[in-house]
């Protein structure tokens, strides 16, 4: 799994300052069917989705990751939410993972989720700051880290990838480490310039929202 450096997508971005770009849900639909082609070769245990935005792109990619004759991919939801702190620009770790709320994480012991020996795909909708991934993956690192010892593994054992349906070019607050950027472990459907995306979820009007995804153009 790669992501370039140039935008790789063909959407017209907004010519004119505090313009959006708008996408719509078949677009969506089919950037999560042309990514499952890249992550079903990575045989995936279990997705762990970024709400609210990771939640609907998550529930389609699972269709495109079925494999006849399994049962559907488990999906677990974390819910994060991001204070930006105006004031401080950081890369260290700690420092970016405090901007960071925990509003809901995954209840381990009444799911019974075990993260040890698992390849583990965390979904979001949009890889901005890069703050929410990096806190999401740290965590999550943590708790399987911690669940290996509670079975007296010196190591979890557990693989971690990133889906994105867009990463927006421009300098990150947060890093995430090599093992992700490593072209394999970090997949972002479409790369965009850092415009603010209108998801089509977030929409009060939806009819309108989808005539601008098409005036735009968001075909693959
Ligand atoms: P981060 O800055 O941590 O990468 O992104 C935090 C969250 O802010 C994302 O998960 C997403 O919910 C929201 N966000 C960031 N940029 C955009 C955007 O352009 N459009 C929308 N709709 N949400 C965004």
């Amino acid at each position: 799994m790669s992501s370039s450096a140039t935008p790789s997508s063909s959407y017209i971005t907004p010519q004119v300052e505090g313009e959006k770009i708008f996408i719509s849900y078949n677009h969506i639909h089919q950037l999560c069917q042309e990514s499952a082609q890249k992550i079903k070769p990575l045989d995936i245990d279990l997705i762990i989705a970024i709400g609210g935005g990771g939640f609907i792109p998550a529930r389609m990619l699972r269709t495109f990751l079925k494999e006849e004759g399994q049962p559907n991919l488990k999906i677990f939801a974390i819910i994060l939410s991001l204070y930006e702190d105006l004031n401080s620009f950081s890369t260290d770790a700690e420092e970016a993972g405090t901007q960071v709320k925990r509003i809901q994480w995954i209840n381990y012991e009444e799911s019974k989720m075990d993260l040890c020996n698992k390849k583990v795909l965390i979904v979001d909708e949009v890889d901005d700051t890069r703050t929410t991934l990096h806190y999401a993956l740290q965590e999550l690192k943590k708790d399987a880290v911690s669940q290996a010892k509670s079975k007296g593994l010196e190591d979890s054992n557990t693989e971690f990838f990133i889906f994105t349906l867009h990463n927006k070019l421009k300098e990150k607050r947060a890093t995430l480490p090599d093992e992700i950027m490593d072209g394999r472990h970090y997949l972002a459907a479409r790369e965009l310039p850092d415009y603010w995306i209108a998801y089509p979820w977030e929409s009060a009007d939806i009819v309108n929202h989808q005539k601008m995804a098409e005036l735009q153009g968001y075909e693959i």
